[in-house]
This record gives C-alpha cells, sequence and structure tokens, in this order.
C-alpha cells in the first residue's frame, strides 16, 4: 500500500532554506511513500562492498530534444530549433559562451522552465509535460549541481547531504548506508562534521555533488559546476563527475571553459545564440 506525504510546504523542516533546495526538497516530498520509507530503484554504487552498479542500458535515450524553442516572457530566446540526444552513461559537456542557452537548456531538462514549442522526453516522458507528483517522481530521478553549492548553511556537511534522503522519508539505517560510501566518493568522510563555511569551495562543490548523487539518480545535470574553482579544483570537480559516470550515471555538464573541455576527450555540444552545434561526438 502506498500514501502521500502530507502538506509538503507546511513542513517547519523546509523555512530558511535556499530557494533552489527548498524547491527540490518541496518537489521530493510529494513523492509517493511506502509506510517503511520510500522504495528506492536499485542499489548506491558508491559502496562497491555491498552493492551493484546501476542497471545500465547504454546507447537507449535518456535525453531528448527535438525542435526545441524557448523564448522567455520578456521576448529573449534563449533556445531555437534545438535537438539533442543524450544516450544512457553518457557524459556530455555544453559549451558556449554567457548568455548562450546553456541554463536554460538545462532548466528545461529537469522542468523548472518549460519550452515554447518542441518535445522533450526524459527516460522516456515528456517532461515538459508532467505535474505535480509525476513531475516530482522525475525530478528525483535527475541529480543537480549549481555552480554557487546551495549548502544550507547551518547545517553539517553530513547533514547537508543526508538532509535530502531524510526529507525523502529514507530509514536512518538507509541514509546511514548511503552517507558515508558517498561522503568518501567525494573524499570528504573527514569533514563530514565542518560546517560549509568551514570549507573550501572545491569542497562545498564536493558536497552538493554528494548531495546531487546520494540518492543514485540516473541522469546529473551541472550547471557550471566549476564556475567558481580554480584549475585545480575544477580538475577534481570533473574526475568526480567522471567517476560517477564510470559507474552508469549519465552526465551533463555546462560550461564556458574551454580548457576542461579540451582536457577531456567527451562528447561536446556548443550553444550559440540559442543554436546547439555538435562539436565533438
Ligand atoms: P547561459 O547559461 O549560457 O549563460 P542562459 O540560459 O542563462 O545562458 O540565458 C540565455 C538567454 O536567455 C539570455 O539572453 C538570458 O538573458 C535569457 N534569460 C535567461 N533566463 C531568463 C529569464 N528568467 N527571463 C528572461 N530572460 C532570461
Amino acid at each position: 500500500m502506498t500514501s502521500v506525504l502530507p502538506r509538503p510546504t507546511d513542513d517547519p523542516r523546509l523555512v530558511n532554506l535556499p530557494e533552489a533546495v527548498r524547491t527540490q526538497l518541496q518537489d521530493r516530498f510529494k513523492l509517493v511513500a511506502t509506510p517503511g520509507g520510500l522504495s528506492t530503484s536499485g542499489s548506491l554504487p558508491f559502496n562497491q562492498e555491498t552493492a551493484s552498479p546501476p542497471r545500465v542500458q547504454t546507447g537507449r535515450a535518456i535525453v531528448s530534444l527535438t525542435q526545441v524553442e524557448k523564448i522567455y516572457p520578456n521576448g529573449s530566446s534563449a533556445l531555437v530549433e534545438a535537438n539533442l540526444t543524450v544516450n544512457q552513461g553518457d557524459f556530455l559537456f555544453v559549451t558556449g559562451p554567457s548568455g548562450s542557452g546553456k541554463s536554460t537548456l538545462l532548466k528545461l531538462l529537469y522542468g523548472h522552465e518549460q519550452p515554447t514549442a518542441g518535445n522533450i522526453f526524459i527516460d522516456n516522458q515528456p517532461i515538459d509535460k508532467l505535474r505535480g507528483n509525476r513531475l516530482a517522481m522525475m525530478r528525483r530521478r535527475i541529480g543537480i549541481v549549481f555552480q554557487d553549492y546551495k549548502l544550507i548553511p547551518r547545517r553539517t556537511v553530513a547533514e547537508n547531504v543526508a538532509f535530502v534522503l531524510w526529507a525523502q522519508g529514507f530509514t536512518r539505517k538507509e541514509i546511514h548506508r548511503r552517507l558515508w560510501p558517498t561522503l568518501k566518493m567525494v573524499g570528504l568522510q573527514a569533514k563530514a562534521q565542518c560546517f560549509p563555511d568551514e570549507l573550501s569551495g572545491g569542497e562545498q562543490q564536493r558536497v552538493s555533488i554528494a548531495r546531487a548523487v546520494v540518492n543514485t539518480p540516473p541522469l546529473l545535470l551541472a550547471d557550471e559546476p566549476t564556475g567558481n574553482l580554480d584549475g585545480d579544483n575544477s580538475l577534481q570537480v570533473i574526475k568526480i563527475l567522471k567517476k560517477l559516470n564510470s559507474i552508469g550515471i549519465t552526465v551533463i555538464v555546462t560550461t564556458h571553459d574551454e580548457h576542461l573541455v579540451r582536457a577531456s576527450n567527451h562528447p561536446v555540444v556548443q550553444i550559440k545564440q540559442g543554436r546547439i552545434h555538435h562539436l565533438r561526438h
């Protein structure tokens, strides 16, 4: 038997959170929960001892955009006739100058913005047409990393990461099982009890990656994750994203840093004035 978690917007646990985190969690509160906690899809992939990697059917489209156009209400044209297919297990860089439409593309993929024309399918579902619980369910399958981390200031590293699971109704045991391997995967076990303002920018970004993937989403979207970081920290973040990709998570990362793109051999698309160009397959 299933039940729907009650009245997410009234929950005092969500007060004072950054807007983006609150929206994400509110969506997740709307999920259908089982009495013993939410059922989870697949095992945590970071604990090699206890879990097997997620089942990945490579070659199957997980993201598909057909003739997508996005014009904002003020008339700004952000995407024009955009066509893009990303297969399960891919790692895709999205480059382009500031204002070219990179963030808009990601916002369309996680249903934060709606296209003005065209179709967007995530895992064979038309995300732009999903509402309510179905949209919340879909968003649960998409991890998101932002340039400015969006951590909860007065929560420790461990709490920031565990909070997502706790808000979704995971049991204490399951939270514990997922938390430590995830912190280990981003190299932050020793900082688990630190607060965000006690961390470097690179470390904060690694916390936000841990938070994005702790519930093992098949798709990870990272919007300029290295935008505030120096060269070394940027490379470290990309290395973690590649590690996640190697265990089966599809990764789409936007960056205007040509250096990072050149240092890798992954596929690249460039957005120029809202148009998507395939630079490297
Ligand atoms: P990028 O991520 O490449 O910097 P964006 O996707 O943020 O680019 O923006 C693409 C275009 O859409 C820009 O011209 C920008 O001004 C416009 N834009 C982005 N968000 C909004 C919005 N909420 N309202 C109106 N225009 C927007």
